[in-house]
């Protein structure tokens, strides 16, 4: 490389530091804001190591992490079996492209079918990318398939939905702040209200693909739609010849206290879409699974990714469904969200208003008359909890299925301490 160039960047570089470790948190959160964009507004915290349900601040102050990155840490912080599987993976190779064939990657796509009770996987690395790759494997299956004449297919969508931030994913989001300005929009989805069935039915028409819903609500606050409703869901696909896709994003792979949360009601859909836990925490892994006449139309070419299925994240989405073929997560979420919602309800009327969720898992909204959402979270965090709000006056409550039942006892004492109104 040119020698000139090289001095150019040093000689613009102020800081190489490997002196970070010595800056305060307000220095390392005043760093973020000059140099990252704005698009989220985090909590005033640094952290600097994560073990289990723990994380600890560059202060060393420790917290309970009541989010779990979104459920992209169900099995906690640096889970040993996943960091060993990661690091051993490290130690043998990490990326071959899709060029040519590596020993993880049939073996990953065979235990994440067998674990789902389904057929093909298409592995990409964003949950994001995964919803994009099952729309576009609806559509090519309208076409070739079903017979919708080219360029014609829709799919039915629910209001409230997400499916993370791409351009044609927010055209169909119906969360105003998510979508300004970044229209000309994709056109082909329909939204119907979220739960309800019979607006699903009147919406089915012969241009339908499919219909994409998650089973439960997470950014939406954790909502669970009525039961029956997932089972209406399949029904009317079946009566329409269109597919039912599952976004499992959020809540599959034991959040809910089951591998998928539509096992809930005995429903399966045609094709799932997984992603956050996928990836242990460690690495964004994320695919699309399901029926082998549908995903099987995809042909060399025609869809693909630069990382996906990539070694270091098939060998870690493997350890991720070995933990989950061992049931134990999946009981643990039925546990201790039990006790969640035991202690959760204690407090409607009590400074909630409403508690939803299922599994180790829970929407709670704040009486309007009390704190808003920010600044309940502000007070957990000085009491110890991490949790984000989502919109206006609700928290969403997702801990690590690792977490202790004495640990998940001392965050709830908090909740009840700021969020009660005693
Ligand atoms: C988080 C999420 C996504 C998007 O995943 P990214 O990895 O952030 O792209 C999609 N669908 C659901 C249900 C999610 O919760």
């Amino acid at each position: 490389m040119n020698s000139s160039g090289s001095s150019l960047y040093a000689e613009r570089m102020t800081t190489f530091a490997d002196d970070t470790t010595d800056l305060a948190s307000s220095e390392l959160i005043a760093l973020d804001e000059r140099w990252s964009t704005h698009n989220y507004h985090p909590l005033p915290v640094v952290i600097t190591q994560a073990e289990g349900a723990w994380v600890t601040d560059v202060e060393g102050e420790r917290y309970l992490d009541f989010l779990s990155g979104y459920s992209a840490l169900n099995f906690g912080h640096r889970h040993p079996a996943l960091v060993a599987a990661a690091t051993e993976q490290l130690g043998r190779v990490t990326l071959t492209s899709r060029a040519f064939h590596h020993d993880q990657l049939g073996l990953f796509c065979r235990e994440l079918a067998e674990l789902t009770g389904t057929e093909l996987v298409l592995p990409m690395n964003s949950g994001a990318e995964a919803v994009e790759s099952a729309i576009k494997v609806a559509r090519k299956w309208a076409y070739r398939v079903k017979g919708i004449p080219d360029g014609t297919a829709q799919i039915v969508v629910a209001a409230g939905n997400f499916h993370g931030r791409t351009t044609t994913i927010v055209s169909f989001s119906t969360d105003e702040v998510a979508r300004a300005d970044y229209g000309p929009f994709t056109p082909g989805f329909v939204v119907v209200p979220y739960g309800d069935a019979e607006a699903l039915a009147a919406a089915i028409t012969d241009r339908t693909a499919a219909v994409l819903v998650e089973p439960v609500q997470g950014e939406a606050g954790v909502v669970v739609p009525p039961d029956g409703y997932l089972t209406e869901v399949r029904r009317l696909c079946d009566e329409a010849g269109a597919l039912f896709i599952a976004d499992e994003i959020q809540s599959g792979l034991a959040r809910t206290g089951t591998v998928l949360a539509l096992d809930h009601e005995r429903v399966r859909a045609d094709l799932y879409t997984l992603g956050k836990a996928l990836g242990g925490g460690i690495v964004p892994v994320s695919a699309v699974v399901g029926r082998a006449d549908v995903l099987g139309i995809l042909r060399p070419g025609e869809h693909g990714s630069t990382f996906g299925g990539n070694p270091l994240a098939c060998a870690v989405g493997r350890a991720v469904v070995r933990l989950l073929a061992t049931g134990e997560f999946q009981q643990r979420s039925t546990a201790l969200g039990a006790r969640l919602h035991a202690r959760l309800s204690e407090l409607l009327g009590n400074g909630l208003t409403e508690v939803r969720g299922r599994g180790l898992w829970a929407g709670i909204d704040i009486d309007p008359g009390g704190l808003t959402g920010r600044s309940a979270a502000e007070k957990l965090l000085s009491h110890g909890v991490l949790c984000k709000e989502t919109h206006g006056h609700t928290l969403r409550l997702a801990p690590p299925l690792v977490i202790s039942e004495s640990d998940l006892e001392r965050g709830l004492d908090a909740i009840a301490t700021v969020v009660g109104a005693r």
